[in-house]
């Protein structure tokens, strides 16, 4: 399986794969909601970190 990390452009938080039940590609379009502003999914972009 593919990490990686995302990052809500709104409100900057991260969305870590490796720190939840799924990754952010496995979730739901439709009902994932950013936990901290409940910004839809595609509110969120890959982020490199090296
Ligand atoms: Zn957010």
């Amino acid at each position: 399986m593919y990490l990686a990390t995302y990052r809500c452009k709104k409100c900057k938080f991260l969305y870590i794969d490796e720190q939840q039940e799924k990754s952010l590609e496995e979730q739901d379009d439709a009902k994932f909601k950013c936990p901290k502003c409940r910004s839809s999914k595609r509110m969120f972009e890959k982020v490199s970190i090296s």
